[in-house]
């Protein structure tokens, strides 16, 4: 602490992962379970099944997050949600560690570069997942959608970054390099000056999106010079940012 009481701030960069779907591959068709779950919980609302589809899917277009649009408009528990949905994901059969994705964060140069997680689940789910994945000890601080507080952002949107950077007291966002698997949540990110954005991306893959099937394709745009980086392998981050890895 400073004498006016402000948290001195770290000299270092930080990079962001974003978690599901990046920290595993889109293989594991865990969006798919997750849909399947979202999907049920409207139906437990009283919706026949195309209702409950078309509600999902416009809640998260509108919103970012289906259980944003549930707590807007109906009387339920965000945690009770988390619990159904996230919670009943059969995680361990599904995912499991990675060796070289370990060594891809120990060789991360920790006297240069903070390693945090940027998800919009919320902490149970991303604690899980980090365990699973025997990354937790590999992550020094965790952003997630705080289920409990009304009206919580998630990204895309640029309160979530700001908040992001507030909790892990960075004020400077070109230092800030990301990965993430969608891409509205790098492009937001590098229009809010972020300055290493990469898109990981698993193309041919299917994921489950708002309760849509979607197939996973690279921006084909690459002559645009705001073209973000896209890579299929989190190894490739080595090359990209040889500056932060020992
Ligand atoms: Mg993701």
């Amino acid at each position: 602490m400073s004498p006016d009481g402000t948290r001195k701030e770290d000299p270092r960069t930080i990079v962001w992962f974003d978690i599901d779907n990046t920290l595993y591959s889109a293989s594991t068709k865990i969006s798919q379970a997750m849909g399947q779950r979202i999907h049920a919980y409207f139906v437990t609302l009283g919706l026949d099944e195309d209702e409950a589809s078309e509600l999902h899917h416009s809640y998260y277009t509108q919103y970012g997050l289906a259980l944003r649009g549930l707590t807007r408009h109906h009387n339920i528990d965000p945690m009770d949600f988390d619990r159904k949905c996230d919670g009943t994901l059969p995680l361990d059969d599904l995912i499991k560690p990675d060796p070289g994705l370990r060594k891809l964060f120990q060789d991360l140069d920790r006297t240069k570069v903070r390693v945090w997680a940027l998800t919009n689940a919320y902490k149970t789910h991303a604690q899980r997942v980090l365990k699973i994945l025997d990354l937790e000890d590999q992550i020094e601080g965790l952003v997630y959608c705080d289920y409990q507080q009304i009206g919580f952002t998630c990204k895309p949107e640029p309160d979530y970054y700001h908040n992001a950077m507030k909790q892990a007291n960075i004020s400077d966002p070109s230092k800030c390099y990301f990965v993430d698997d969608s891409q509205l949540n790098v492009r937001s990110a590098k229009k809010l000056g972020w300055g290493h954005c990469v898109h990981f991306c698993e193309a041919g893959l299917e994921i489950v999106d708002g309760g849509k099937t979607k197939k996973l394709v690279l921006d084909t745009n690459t002559n645009d010079p705001e073209s973000i980086r896209q890579i299929s392998d989190l190894e490739e981050l080595r090359t990209l940012w040889p500056e932060i890895f020992v």
